[in-house]
């Protein structure tokens, strides 16, 4: 199972969150018949969404969307409990690689745009974060979230290896970020990072991302309880019958007399059907 857990040094200066998101990333990519570039897209979002997420309270939804102008369009994720979703505008896009023969993930994204944070706790309390996309590859842009919007400086590394049948092989994240006081032993630890290249290529070779986050943060770390989630959706026949329910008259006389509608949800893509008839009761009822 997929998996976040924290970490911190004994002078409590820095902290850090490694997580493993391969199966959440793959069940995102099988649910959208997405193409590798939006599947390393979509698994690199996700890694974002359960590392800001898992900062969260119990209880709270974190939705992280980046939407940057380039042709794959506006990904999204969101993390809530031991659940992930994500989406993607247009899960069959195609690019060249790029000359390091790696995926092009920011020039899909774009950096015309923004990363919008959304955290909602279960009291429905909306706090939302919006920072400018820095290269669209996500990682980067979510350590400029972390310096802007927490005033503290964190390196972010985010990978999904793509193995030579398309589908995610390995897919992870970690950040380290420098409390007060703990600038220059996070200042090191981020020199390291700009030297770890890689780390879905190290994750798919066998190491956790727990292994490869000790191997650079340069002192010892304390490690606390891991927290398992996967790809799941909460999507319902019932938000969707409301969503229809709530259409315009003349939309729903448009649909009656197709003999009825369907609803597709946008993060699984699992198809709703309601029937004329069904369509039919609800219109009489108005
Ligand atoms: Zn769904």
């Amino acid at each position: 199972m997929d998996y976040w857990i924290r970490a911190t040094v004994a002078s409590g200066r820095v902290r850090a969150l490694a997580t493993c998101t391969t199966l959440s990333a793959r069940s995102a990519q099988a649910a959208h018949r997405a193409a590798p570039l939006a599947a390393a897209a979509m698994g690199r979002v996700i890694g974002a969404a359960v590392l800001v997420a898992a900062d969260l309270k119990e209880g709270g939804t974190v939705r992280l969307s980046a939407d940057g102008g380039g042709p794959v369009g506006r990904v999204v994720a969101e993390a809530w409990g031991e659940s992930v979703r994500a989406r993607v505008d247009n899960p069959a896009l195609e690019l060249d690689l790029r000359q390091d023969g790696k995926l092009n993930v920011g020039q899909a994204v774009g950096r015309d745009g923004e990363l919008v944070v959304t955290q909602e706790t279960d009291a429905l309390q909306v706090w939302q974060s919006r920072t400018s996309l820095v290269t669209g590859e996500i990682g980067e842009d979510l350590a400029q979230f972390y310096a802007e919007s927490a005033q503290v400086p964190a390196a972010v590394a985010l990978g999904v290896l793509i193995g030579r049948d398309g589908q995610v092989a390995a897919s992870g994240g970690l950040v380290v970020q420098a409390l007060p006081g703990g600038g220059e032993e996070a200042v090191a630890v981020a020199r390291k990072f700009e030297r770890l290249s890689g780390i879905s290529h190290r994750m798919a070779a066998g190491e956790s991302p727990e292994e490869i986050l000790a191997s650079v943060v340069p002192v010892p770390l304390r490690w606390h309880g891991r927290h398992y989630f996967g790809f799941r959706c909460r999507c319902s026949r019932e938000r969707s019958a409301t969503i229809v329910q709530g259409l315009p008259d003349q939309d729903m006389d448009q649909l009656i007399e197709q003999q009825g509608a369907e609803v597709i949800c946008n993060f699984c893509r699992h198809a709703y059907r309601f029937s004329g008839d069904q369509l039919l009761t609800w219109r009489r009822a108005r």
